[in-house]
């Protein structure tokens, strides 16, 4: 018999807790029991998460992930705790066939407002690679509609990251990435070399010239190209130049072929522009949102698509696009969602966001002299450090967390993605963190 819990939560301690985790709750990425323990955190204000039980002597750590690129107005916001408890009071969730709500509306026409000019539709889902999913089942479908079953592939450029669901793993980097062995059981996609990388770089000739071939090449199977726009983030964090995607949207025009932004990282300011697709001035035919769509609160996301997609699907043998999550459309999700844009917009985040960029640029220079340091690299509200060889995660964790400050390193990268209230003395900690797991990992 397995020994029941003893009474209230809060009849357990810090160790016990702990012990329970290891034996039960599985976390992401990670084996049956876990190896490394995780940090126990008791609660989160501003841009500090409280431990329960200290590690390396801190028993409060600066956020340097934004946990996982979302809670860019940091933890505890007085605005988003208000729409959240507000919407509770209303209902928390109904089901969303058959009916809907103010939250869902607001947020959806927000959405239409804010994304480039043609989409116009908003298709609400719970997570970033359900979202993924969506827009490519749109894709698909769209072509059927028209008659043109075959075109039912996708073509990624190498180095992406799109979630962990089936489709989304199958344009995913296929190399060395977490899902290679999944290589044969996947849809098989069509993979362009991973974008030269920089910026700020010019476009490279003959890489325009591969994209537009490799496009021309499979356009009659070809339902879409999707990539994320500018950053490939858990791909390997690196930048692109925006030139890259113009060619994207030219070559998809001139072959029938819809092109697909994952915006899921880039989303809400990151870059510093408000939509990574602003720094090419194109428009996708299907956009992904998710990650900091609700600021962190809660799991959201959405895909928005043109009325040409739409209509499309519409006309079609089967006229409806057959997906419906239980929790579609979530009243609370939605409201805080709401909430969390009007929230940035209410602000000068380009403004804040150019600063942590500045600040970036400053603090992340000395990494540049560190020894086993391959590139140093800053664009809007993320920093990154490559190293040339695998990172110790332990090691640099470690390092990070003795300076105060939380940072979750893989492959061959320490990076930070701090929420955007971030002031510029917890910026400078966050640099001097990555510095130090830079050394020791
Ligand atoms: C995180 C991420 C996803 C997956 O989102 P989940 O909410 O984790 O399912 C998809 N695409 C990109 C670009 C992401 O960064």
């Amino acid at each position: 018999m397995p020994e029941p819990l003893p009474g209230p939560a809060a009849a357990l301690t810090p160790d016990e807790l702990l012990a329970l985790d290891r034996q039960h709750v599985w976390h992401p990425y990670g084996p049956m029991p876990g190896r490394a323990e995780p940090l126990l955190v008791e609660s989160a204000s501003g841009v500090r998460l409280r431990l329960a039980r200290p590690a390396e002597g801190r028993d409060e750590l600066v956020d340097g992930m934004s946990s996982w690129w979302s809670a860019v107005h940091g933890y505890n916001h007085p605005v988003l705790n208000d729409a959240a408890r507000g919407q509770l009071e209303r209902m928390s969730h109904v089901m969303f066939g058959g009916l809907t709500h103010e939250p869902a509306v607001r947020l959806a026409k927000r959405l239409v407002d804010l994304t480039p000019e043609p989409l116009e539709h908003v298709f609400l889902a719970d997570s970033g690679s359900v979202s993924v999913e969506v827009a490519v089942k749109m894709c698909l479908q769209y072509w059927r509609s028209l008659g043109r079953p075959s075109k039912q592939r996708l073509l990624t450029w190498r180095g992406g990251y799109h979630g962990d669901t089936w489709q989304p793993m199958s344009v995913c980097d296929p190399d060395g990435g977490m899902h290679e062995l999944w290589q044969g059981v996947l849809p098989r996609q069509i993979f362009a070399d991973a974008p030269p990388p920089g910026f700020d770089t010019p476009p490279d000739p003959a890489y325009l010239t591969h994209l537009h071939d490799l496009i021309a090449r499979h356009a009659d199977e070809l339902a879409a190209v999707i990539v994320e726009p500018v950053v490939q983030g858990a791909g390997g964090m690196s930048f692109h130049s925006p030139a890259y995607l113009r060619a994207l949207r030219e070559a998809c025009d001139a072959h029938d072929v819809l092109l697909v932004f994952d915006e899921i990282a880039t989303g809400f300011g990151r870059t510093g522009e408000l939509f990574a697709a602003g720094h090419a001035g194109v428009a996708p035919d299907v956009m992904c949102l998710g990650k900091s769509l609700t600021g962190g609160y809660l799991t959201l996301a959405a895909t928005l698509c043109t009325a040409a997609v739409a209509e499309g699907i519409s006309q079609g043998e089967l006229p409806v696009l057959a997906h419906g999550p239980t929790f579609m459309g979530n009243p609370l999700a939605t409201a805080v969602a709401d909430a969390s844009i009007g929230l940035l917009l209410s602000q000068a985040w380009a403004q804040e966001v150019k600063r942590i960029e500045t600040g970036l640029r400053d603090g992340l220079a000395a990494a540049a002299g560190v020894a086993g340091v391959r590139d140093v690299r800053v664009l809007g509200a993320i920093g990154v450090v490559q190293l040339d060889h695998a990172v110790d995660m332990a090691a640099a964790t470690r390092a990070a967390v003795r300076e105060g400050v939380w940072l979750r390193p893989f492959r061959d990268l320490i990076y930070t993605m701090p929420p955007y209230i971030t002031g510029d003395d917890d910026v400078a900690r966050i640099c001097a963190a990555v510095c130090a797991a830079a050394r020791e990992g």
